[in-house]
């Protein structure tokens, strides 16, 4: 049944009426705007409407609504895809920024986690408890869309991706149904949601295997430009060969005054002792402008990089998987980097590592199990005349990285790319998920996202 854009808040009251536990926010409505903002600034979309729930049946309450009429739906977690994928224009945003419900069984060492949540809010609850699993960088990051896309943080090499913790997931589904993802109930659901993103469902609750986390050996070392040919090439050696324990991340960037520098960012989970011999070789190699690594508590290290990434300003990433730090890499870098328009841009080269590289890539649908980078150049403004500049260095400097890059990318990073760079993110693994998405989804109602085609 039609509904035009004026009917779609009676329609919302009549169907879903009392039974919407949530809010349902129209344009027009105070808080709109924010309801409808998202992290990157670029994404200015008008939804037709916003529901924002805060249980689960809101979220197949609002499925089988946009089904019915035939509206496209996008869902929103934490607001951070810098694609703007929680928000399209003239769609139904179903909202789960509320769902923020969070149990943690010290027994078993597990966290039954809502959708709402950011990085920030599950760590703080898991490490009252000595816990933690591993998540993103910043803590701003929503959980949900890390976790389906796959999911790169600092305990990746000791414990694997955030979807490689993941035990279970309650998942609305296309029809109405709200099942119970695992490894013994809808294994294939299990395994599609591991990697393939929102394609299949909604998640409304996901529960995760925590591990003992308290201090971890963390911080960074930072060099001039001029010294990151040895430092990187040193880095690429000594991080590949280097325990399960430690996780790393080298950028290039500028000081606010300008000037480029090299900077490699550590993590070591284990006994501290432990980590500061593996860690010396890294520090004493050459002399480092700053060594900041120190014991440090693990959600002081997830919160370091907050103050860099502030909401609302406009970002433009490109991104590829790098296996290996060559010096034609070293040099195309160092080419562009005094170049850089905006000092609050950064290329980055975070490390997939250790149990993460050993699982087989057709275990989880996330395919890109190797000891490689995740190479990303994320680009950051604040003003909007400055938009051209950013886009084309960009642009270029990821040209000219293609030579260095895989044809593969993390599907996390990915900005509104086409199909072809889609399926590249999904590698190997898309035929499998392009018939699973038939079983699922078959009119592709889940397709504001890095889509699979179900055709
Ligand atoms: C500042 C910053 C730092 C980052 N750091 C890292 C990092 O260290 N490691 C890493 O792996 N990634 C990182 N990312 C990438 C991040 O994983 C993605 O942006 C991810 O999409 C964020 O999830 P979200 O819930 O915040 O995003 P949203 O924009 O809300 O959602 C992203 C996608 O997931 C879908 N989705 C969200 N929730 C659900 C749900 N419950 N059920 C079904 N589908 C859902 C949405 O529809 C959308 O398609 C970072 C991103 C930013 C902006």
């Amino acid at each position: 049944m039609a509904v035009d854009a004026g009917g779609v808040a009676s329609a919302v009251r009549q169907e879903l009426g009392s039974g919407l536990r949530g809010k349902l926010v129209c344009p027009g409505d105070r808080g709109y705007d924010t309801a409808r903002a998202v992290f990157n600034g670029m994404i200015d979309r008008r939804p037709l409407a916003v529901i924002r729930a805060v249980e689960a049946s809101d979220v197949v309450g609002c499925i089988s609504f946009a089904r019915r009429h035939d509206l496209r739906l996008s869902v929103r977690g934490g607001g951070h895809s810098v694609a703007g994928n929680a928000v399209r224009e003239g769609a139904i945003m179903l909202d789960l920024s509320g769902m923020k419900a969070l149990r943690v069984d010290p027994e078993t060492q597990t966290v039954r986690a809502g959708p709402g949540l950011t990085l920030g809010e599950f760590d703080r609850a898991t490490s009252a408890f000595g816990l933690a699993t591993t998540l993103g960088v910043v803590s701003t990051t929503g959980i949900a869309g890390l976790t389906l896309g796959g999911g790169l943080g600092w305990l990746n090499g000791r414990y694997g991706l955030a979807c490689d913790n993941l035990i279970s997931a309650e998942v609305a589904t296309a029809d109405g149904q709200l099942l119970r993802a695992s490894a013994q109930e809808n294994e294939d659901l299990f395994w599609g949601i591991r990697g393939g993103g929102g394609n299949f469902g909604v998640v409304t609750c996901f529960e995760y295997q925590l591990h003992p986390v308290d201090l971890v050996l963390a911080g960074g070392l930072a060099y001039p430009l001029d010294m990151a040919p040895r430092v990187l090439r040193f880095y690429d050696d000594f991080v590949k060969a280097a325990p399960d324990e430690l996780s790393t991340v080298a950028s290039l960037g500028l000081t606010p005054a300008g000037e480029p520098t090299v900077t490699i960012v550590v993590c070591y989970c284990g006994p501290i002792d432990e980590g500061e011999q593996v860690l010396r070789p890294l520090r004493t190699f050459q002399s480092p402008i700053d060594d900041g690594i120190q014991p440090m508590p693990y959600t002081v290290l997830q919160s370091v990089r907050d103050a860099g990434f502030p909401s609302g300003r406009l970002h433009y990433w490109k991104s590829g998987w790098l296996r290996d730090v060559t010096d034609g890499a070293i040099q195309t870098l160092m080419q562009f980097l005094p170049r850089m328009p905006s000092s609050a841009s950064g290329v980055g080269l975070q490390q997939l590592h250790g149990v993460a590289s050993r699982v087989a890539p057709s275990a989880t649908a996330f395919p890109h199990r190797a000891e490689q980078y995740d190479f990303l150049i994320g680009s950051q403004w604040a003003d909007a005349t400055d938009s051209h500049r950013n886009l084309q260095w960009t642009r270029a400097l990821f040209e000219a990285m293609q030579p260095h890059l895989e044809e593969s990318v993390y599907v996390n990073n990915l900005g509104d790319e086409g199909p072809g760079r889609v399926q590249e993110a999904y590698g190997e693994n898309y035929p499998r998920l392009a018939a699973m998405k038939r079983t699922y989804d078959p009119d592709n109602l889940f397709r504001v996202n890095q889509n699979i085609d179900p055709c």
